[in-house]
């Protein structure tokens, strides 16, 4: 394994534009609870998930009913508050700030990598910390808006300070599409990149599982590598996708992989 990890900071100090996906593998590590996994918020509460399913469609036939429920359910990951990065989040802004890394594109939702310190993020499923215009996309700090006053004085929804549009969470919910700006963003970052690190996700959720598969598949310029850094292989893994697995937690692979970049 360490020759892998040897391998992959010469590809690292090599590379002129890598960047990262990450997924629930690296949270979890965290603390925070994976949706499918064995004891996974789903899995456990099969009638929190049928409700998942059908939040986008109440938001957009009534919006005040979403956002009561919303406002009256506590956060199906906890108290994000009491949860903290962990070396994996740590080492990535590490890679980001000595400059090999520069962007991380994530399916999480929690903060964490802005937590850390990571600056250039792509919240490819919006992140909780904040909310967003369903017209114009703008993102608000929850706090900007003063949810619970709105409640009781029966203003909800809340309404977009600069367009007027009916405001939800940033979390991307079941049916509805990526924000089209980091969409677009994502698909830029994986054209310009030659290297892209993959932690801890199985990437088999669409559309951010065609970003690998764009990549591998891309014509007309220098190949890119592609590194997977996961507790199992993957269909990532399986379908040749990812050039070489790395195997373990994030939390413990990605600290030695800054300490190879350093030597
Ligand atoms: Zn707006």
């Amino acid at each position: 394994m360490m020759d892998l990890i040897k391998q992959a900071s010469d590809h690292l100090r090599k590379s002129a534009y890598a960047i990262a996906l990450t997924g629930a593998g690296i949270s979890t590590e965290s603390g925070i609870p994976d949706f499918r996994g064995p004891s996974g918020i789903w899995t456990k509460n099969p009638e929190a998930e049928r409700k998942a399913y059908q939040r986008y469609e109440v938001f957009l036939a009534n919006p005040a009913t979403y956002w009561e429920e919303r406002l009256s359910s506590p956060s199906l990951l906890g108290d994000l508050d009491r949860i903290a990065p962990n070396p994996g989040h740590h080492a990535l802004a590490e890679l980001e700030r000595m400059g090999h890394l520069k962007t991380l594109i994530t399916q999480n939702i929690d903060n964490l990598h802005q937590r850390a310190g990571s600056k250039q993020v792509l919240d490819y499923h919006g992140n909780e910390s904040r909310l967003r215009c369903a017209s114009c996309h703008a993102r608000y700090e929850r706090e900007e808006y003063g949810l619970e006053g709105l409640r009781r004085e029966g203003r909800l929804p809340p309404l977009c300070k600069g367009c007027g549009g009916v405001v939800k969470l940033d979390t991307v919910h079941f049916g509805e599409p990526i924000p089209p700006d980091v969409a677009e963003r994502s698909i830029e970052e994986v054209e310009k990149c030659d290297l892209m690190l993959i932690c801890g996700t199985s990437a088999v959720v669409y559309p951010f599982a065609s970003l690998p598969v764009m990549l591998k598949q891309r014509r007309g310029s220098a190949k890119a590598a592609i590194v997977e850094i996961n507790a199992e292989p993957t269909p990532l893994t399986r379908e040749g996708i990812s050039d070489y697995l790395i195997q373990g937690k994030t939390g413990q692979i990605l600290p030695q992989l800054v300490d190879e970049v350093k030597r």
